[in-house]
């Protein structure tokens, strides 16, 4: 049995009151490690341990922050094939599904960002003659960074990372759900030279360790990612502390599939923006509306490649999905299924539990699930799934498929495929979404803005937009003669 640490000032703590909770492992259902119950006494020695490291590592020079920062990228790396099997088998994802993405976007989030900072200058204005406004850009403090458990390391060092470049101190907790590869990470931190209490990690369950950082006083700015209604609950608290707030939340994603795109490369990327890692990504588009020409062609050729892919063993290289990360979240998908069919839906193919023999058999697999004949405003279609579960709809006209894709409480996301140039600018100008993919899908540039509109978040991550969050902005203006 495993048991995980609280990091704490430089050290590997146990919880103040000394209780654990249990952490499963999708693929086979069972117990495999204890993560601290932490409460807001654990918080508290986080939250005392970064003020009292801030004053020193704002003020260090920005080579050195970017050196150690840059150290941890690598010892990421060294330890990319350790990291990747800790992250698969703690969230059922496929073995190389982490090799190949989440370990190495880690690592790349504090390359990005340890160098990003060297290069991040704030503006000068110059009003008129004898008038100069320039705007200084300062580190604020303790910053709290809450993540989930869908791209466990991913995600944590995508706040993380901007976070301790832009010189802030760090309390992070880590999904309850998905908390290995944070605590692999913590053994990692002393070793590449951050000084003590400038990056913590706290363990634990929302309700108790997360609520606890948003509610502290003395963390003045909260980076979150994780569902809506978490955001929701989180912005009540922190918005009457006037706190900076990052809030990226959950998706509903479009896929405009036209008549005149490039069908098989339309095909073979859906099947991915369907059905990685499980679905459970929150750029997945899990509502495909497809011209009426190709309707036909495009459901049936979709259903007969997802009626092939292999549901396994994460550890296998040639299990396209791994498990589902939790039993509360497979009854929840499954019971969106069942909400499905009672909203009239026909589900073409998955829709069922996929039995596992040996120590898997207790793991939580479901086949990938396409469901047709639903209409824009059932359940199934306006709330967030989360999972192997896709529905596909025709429609005829481009202000059809806009209005459909515009149809949800939410604005991640949207995928369009066109081979005109003409339609791709003008359906993508009229998206309501923080983000447009154009003939593909989950292509990331570090330094493009990362976020929702509508019921998908508040704020942007990435490039300077995530610097430009963890620094505090002064405007000065001189008058000289
Ligand atoms: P969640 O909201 O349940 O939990 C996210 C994190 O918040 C966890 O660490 C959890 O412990 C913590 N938390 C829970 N309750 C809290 C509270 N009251 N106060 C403070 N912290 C609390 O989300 P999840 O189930 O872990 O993740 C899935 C969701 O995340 C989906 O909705 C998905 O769309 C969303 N997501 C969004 C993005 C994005 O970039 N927009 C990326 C990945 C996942």
């Amino acid at each position: 049995m495993i048991i995980i640490k609280n990091f704490i000032n430089g050290e590997m703590v146990d919880p103040v009151d000394g209780d654990w909770v249990d952490n499963y492992e999708p693929a086979t259902g069972k117990v495999y490690s204890k993560i601290p119950a932490s409460n807001s006494k654990d918080v508290e020695r986080a939250v005392e341990a970064a003020k009292n490291a801030f004053a020193e590592w704002s003020e260090w020079r920005l080579e050195d922050r970017s050196r150690v920062l840059l150290r941890l990228s690598e010892l990421i790396d060294e330890n990319l094939e350790i990291l990747a099997k800790a992250e698969s088998r703690d969230n059922g994802k496929p073995l190389w599904l982490a090799k190949s993405v989440d370990i190495p976007r880690a690592r790349d989030n504090f390359s990005f960002f340890a160098t990003g900072i060297r290069h991040f200058a704030s503006e000068s204005h110059r009003t008129s003659d004898h008038i100069i406004n320039y705007t200084t850009r300062k580190p604020i403090g303790v910053a709290g960074c809450i993540s989930p458990w869908n791209l466990p390391l991913y995600l944590f060092s995508w706040k993380v990372a901007p976070a301790l470049a832009a010189g802030n101190t760090v309390v992070a907790k880590p999904s309850e759900v998905t908390p290995m590869s944070a605590y692999l990470l913590s053994e990692l931190i002393n070793q590449a030279g951050i000084p003590k209490g400038v990056f913590n990690i706290v363990h634990g369950l929302g309700g108790d360790v997360g609520m606890a950082i948003v509610e502290h006083p003395d963390v003045p700015l909260i980076s979150f990612t994780g569902g809506t209604v978490t955001g929701a609950t989180i912005a009540r608290t922190a918005a009457p502390m006037f706190k900076k707030l990052s809030l990226e939340l959950g998706g509903k994603n479009p896929n405009l599939i036209f008549d005149d795109c490039n069908f098989e490369k339309a095909l073979k990327t859906t099947l991915n923006s369907s059905f990685a890692n499980q679905g459970q990504i929150c750029l997945c588009g899990s509502r495909i509306y497809v011209q009426r020409g190709i309707y036909e062609k495009f459901r049936d050729a979709f259903v007969e490649k997802v009626s092939k892919m292999k549901v396994g063993n994460p550890a296998d290289d040639d299990s396209r999905l791994g498990a589902i990360v939790s039993k509360p979240h497979f009854e929840k998908v499954k019971s969106y299924i069942q909400l499905a069919q009672e909203e009239g839906g026909k589900i073409l193919t998955g829709g069922v539990e996929v039995k596992m023999d040996g120590e898997f058999s207790e793991g939580w697999y479901l086949r990938p699930t396409i469901i047709e004949g639903l209409n824009e405003s059932c359940r199934t279609n306006q709330e967030e799934i989360f999972g192997p579960v896709v529905t596909i709809q025709p429609f005829d006209t481009e202000e059809e498929a806009i209005r459909l894709a515009n149809s949800t409480g939410y604005g991640l996301a949207a995928t369009v495929w066109t081979e005109s140039i003409n339609r791709a600018h003008r359906v993508s100008d009229k998206l309501k979404s923080g983000i447009v993919w154009v003939n593909c899908w989950l292509v990331r540039d570090l330094r493009t803005p990362f976020g929702g509109v509508k019921n998908s978040g508040v704020g942007r991550e990435g490039g300077w937009e995530a610097l430009r969050f963890f620094t505090e902005p002064k405007n000065i203006c001189i008058k000289y003669d």
